[in-house]
């Protein structure tokens, strides 16, 4: 069934995720009304998702719409934001009111679980592509970036790596796997993936350097490291890693697809040695799920240890420099 644009618009997304009281217009006028926090820093996100580059155009609309936001909230809690309004712009070969309904309802879940209200956005027609931005608060001057770490500050990871990227592979028939049980968790990782965002804003105070991982551990960790003026070493037995991927491809790729793979949307954030003790006291790893995977070192780039040895890393696997 096909909609037009306006009754679309009023049908699926004039009242998505939360209702919030600092919406003074949303959905409806040519622009949305927004009340800010007086005092309060904006802090301001955007991601796009292509069909056929950002997931595969055959997946489900609710996870689109989940992913969609999902990414961009993964952006705020990496900035220890507190996100508030979303925008969505929404291009789309065919108004088919089913994928809508879904799309809408993936993305809407999502919105409500982190009080976001959807203000506003825009509807094309074209080939699929999906634009979020999103809109959040943090107090002045306490915004966590990447580049405020140091030489000798400790290295954490949120939730466990390179599981999406497994899903990914599951979902595009590179991987086949008997544990259906690990296949449907995998797959979910990268469908379903929950960004960080309470872990972020408790995080002020206690982080000198945050940013998320999209595009693979070891890259965003070098990230992190170029901009806080050194360089990053991670220790490969420290990776955390699930047992569905464990089980899906044995430790060692699954200690490759942890540094390498994309979309895991943890957060990888640096502590001040000295701080680390009161980090493990104010948040308690067993409640916060995080655990600490290399240092930040003086020079630049990053460096995989195996026992203490630096690692050569390609891409098929590990070796000493040493051998
Ligand atoms: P205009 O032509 O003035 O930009 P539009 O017809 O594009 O108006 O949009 C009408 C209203 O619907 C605006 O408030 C806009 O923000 C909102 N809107 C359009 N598309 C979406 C969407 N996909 N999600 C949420 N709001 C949307
Ligand atoms: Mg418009």
């Amino acid at each position: 069934m096909a909609l037009t644009e306006f009754a679309l618009i009023e049908r699926y997304f004039s009242h998505c995720g939360a209702v919030r009281g600092d919406v003074a217009l949303g959905v409806g006028d040519d622009g949305a009304l927004l009340r800010s926090p007086s005092g309060e820093d904006l802090v301001a996100a955007i991601d796009t998702l292509v069909a056929g580059v950002h997931f595969p155009p055959q997946a489900e609309p609710a996870s689109i719409g989940h992913r969609a936001l999902a990414v961009n909230l993964s952006d705020l809690a990496a900035m220890g934001a507190r996100p508030a309004w979303a925008l969505v712009a929404l291009t789309l070969p065919e108004s088919d009111a089913r994928w809508l309904e879904e799309f809408a309802r993936g993305f809407g879940a999502l919105a409500l679980m982190h009080n976001v209200a959807l203000v506003g956005g825009d509807t094309t027609r074209g080939p699929l592509c999906v634009t979020v931005q999103l809109l959040g608060h943090v107090p002045p001057g306490h915004a966590l970036r990447r580049g405020g770490g140091a030489a000798g500050d400790t290295l954490f990871l949120s939730g466990t790596a390179g599981d999406a990227a497994a899903g990914l592979l599951l979902e595009q028939g590179g991987l086949a796997l008997a544990d259906l049980g690990a296949a449907q968790e995998l797959r979910a990782r990268f469908a379903f993936p929950t960004p960080r965002v309470a872990l972020g804003e408790v995080l002020r105070g206690h982080a000198s350097a945050c940013i998320d991982v999209s595009d693979g551990l070891l890259g965003d960790a070098a990230k992190l490291a170029a901009a806080s003026g050194c360089g990053v070493e991670i220790a490969l037995e420290e990776l955390p890693l699930s047992h569905a991927l464990v089980r899906a491809v044995g430790v060692e790729r699954a200690r490759h697809l942890a540094l390498t793979g994309g979309d895991d949307y943890e957060l990888c954030f640096s502590v001040p040695a000295a701080h680390v003790a009161e980090l493990s006291r104010a948040l308690p790893q067993e409640r916060w799920n995080y655990r600490c995977i290399g240092t930040l070192r003086k020079g630049a780039g990053a460096v995989v240890t195996r026992a203490g040895t630096v690692m050569q890393f390609s891409h098929s696997g590990f070796e000493h420099f040493a051998s």
